[in-house]
């Protein structure tokens, strides 16, 4: 069973000009991003009081005439067992006709393939956190310092490459690719991914957006 963060948000600000409903998983995540402003709530803190699927259910259908998109974030949602990834968006897919967007690194690439193929998502807002199709192995502290993983190779970053492009290719309109401008990167990383969604968009004839986000401190997000 998934358990949902019982806050769920009405947000005009996710998704430029379609207000959407954003619903957290309590899934845990397995990286530990720069000052991350989820970590110490959603990934962290324990949450004896949850929503189920049935609760959000419930509140999707109340406010369905407030929002176009429906919006599932963690931590990593996709880090829930495939089984009730299955089940639970199956229930709300029955329950609303809204779009499915899911919020993902990409680090569960298998899955993202079975939920597409099941037509159970529209799209993924996919990280893109560090130029990994330029990342070598002298680049190892960089992803320390970025994702907060010790990595011994490059396997992961070329998994998470490989998600990118899957996002890219089988995008339906909904889906985008997302970078935070982390205060130690300069400008020319993000080039650099814009130029990598721009040549997949090329391949595959389509218009997936690229956005770099401001980098926002912890501190900042809870005064
Ligand atoms: S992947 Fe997302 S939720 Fe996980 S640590 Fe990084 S920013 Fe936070």
């Amino acid at each position: 069973m998934i358990k949902y963060y019982d806050k769920l948000i009405l947000s005009l600000t996710e998704v430029d000009a379609h207000p959407s409903f954003l619903i957290h998983g309590l899934t845990g995540c397995k990286f530990h991003c720069y000052h991350c402003f989820n970590y110490d709530e959603l990934i962290v803190k324990p949450h004896p009081d949850f929503y189920t699927v049935e609760d959000v259910i419930g509140y999707i259908q109340k406010q369905g005439d407030l929002f176009e998109y429906l919006l599932f974030s963690g931590g990593e949602f996709l880090l829930a067992p495939l089984d009730s990834l299955i089940s639970d968006l199956g229930k709300i897919r029955k329950a609303s006709p809204k779009p499915i967007i899911i919020y993902t690194t990409g680090i569960e690439l298998e899955k993202m393939k079975k939920l597409s193929e099941l037509k159970l998502v529209d799209g993924y807002h996919i990280d893109m956190k560090l130029p990994y199709h330029l990342l070598t192995d002298e680049d190892f502290d960089l992803i320390e310092l970025t994702m907060g993983i010790k990595v011994k190779d490059l396997s992961l970053l070329n998994s998470l490459t490989k998600a990118i492009e899957f996002v890219v290719q089988h995008d339906a309109g909904y889906s985008r690719v997302r970078s935070v401008k982390y205060p130690f990167l300069g400008e020319s990383a993000f080039e650099e991914c814009r130029e990598f969604i721009h040549e997949l968009n090329e391949k595959y004839h389509k218009h997936v957006p690229y956005d770099a986000n401001q980098f926002i401190y912890q501190e900042c997000v809870k005064e």
